[in-house]
């Protein structure tokens, strides 16, 4: 496995592949990788020649009061991850190489409307942050096929649709969420949980299918978003929100939608869980 640094050498070894006709798969990730993340890698091997993960705590998607510095760092561990199983690169700029002329001066991509809703409302500006490094590591890898958690479900659907209305020749695929035993959604967030509310956690994912299965039993979609959130409180978190919506749209649900999702952000202390379930009704 070749770890890049720099984007001049990340394209000089892309443009050799290119060449040769090999497809290239790109996983964008923050590091501090898990099994979530590692099954991404093996679902881009079936798709391309060429694995490319990219690892890069992207500053312009933290607020100013966020995590970024205490974002878990684990730099060694995620490279023999990935060289065990058998990326081809690990690219991994510093954040002088990414935003050189500063993060207020970049160019910024935005995508307007499901951006400003649920986890966008809660975190103004994250997904312009998202949207702008992920077109910019498109465009240093230029990609046949990039792939993304349906963990974070809105990023997938502000992905897909910046990929759509910027015409990116690429292919974007969604991979179901890995979850514990328990049904906690893996996330690099979860290490920051004390031993208590980790015993709490696997709640949040236990009212999504609460949640489901009154939604498949003909509850209306905006009686059980405000019945969820004393359930949330009462299995010990601060909810930020519950969501019913169009799993195309994320718009909110109209009787003909038969593809639903239900989303949910929720602290357990100072840790923001966010998790969803898809609904087929
Ligand atoms: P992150 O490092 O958190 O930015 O995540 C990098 C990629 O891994 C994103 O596409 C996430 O949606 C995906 N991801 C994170 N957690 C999971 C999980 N539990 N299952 C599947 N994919 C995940």
């Amino acid at each position: 496995m070749h770890h890049i640094t720099q984007i001049a050498e990340l394209r000089s070894k892309i443009a050799k592949w290119r060449f040769a006709g090999e497809r290239i798969a790109l996983v964008p990730t923050m590091g501090n990788l898990h099994r979530g993340h590692l099954a991404l890698v093996q679902a881009a091997q079936q798709q391309a020649q060429r694995v490319v993960v990219s690892i890069f705590v992207n500053p312009l998607q933290f607020g100013a009061n966020e995590d970024l510095d205490a974002y878990p760092r684990t730099f060694e561990q995620d490279q023999q991850q990935l060289a065990a199983l058998g990326c081809d690169v690990l690219f991994a700029p510093p954040v002088f190489e990414v935003y050189p002329h500063g993060q207020t001066a970049q160019t910024r991509v935005e995508v307007p409307e499901l951006s400003d809703i649920l986890c966008g409302a809660s975190r103004p500006g994250h997904f312009v942050g998202v949207a702008t490094v992920v077109c910019k590591l498109f465009n240093m890898v230029q990609p046949n096929v990039a792939l993304f958690g349906e963990k974070d479900f809105q990023q997938l659907l502000v992905i897909r649709r910046m990929v759509a209305d910027l015409n990116l020749p690429i292919d974007i695929i969604g991979l179901p969420t890995v979850r514990e035993a328990d049904g906690l959604a893996l996330s690099s967030r979860n290490g920051y949980l004390s031993t208590e509310d980790r015993g709490r956690a696997s709640g949040l994912y236990q009212t999504l299918c609460s949640v489901s299965r009154a939604l498949q039993a003909g509850t209306p979609a905006a009686e059980l978003e405000q019945l969820a959130i004393p359930a949330l409180r009462l299995a010990g978190f601060q909810p930020d929100y519950v969501a019913v919506r169009s799993a195309a749209t994320l718009a909110p649900v109209m009787p003909s939608d038969t593809e639903l999702v239900i989303l949910a952000a929720a602290y357990l202390g100072h840790t923001r869980l966010i998790d969803n379930l898809r609904v087929r009704r």
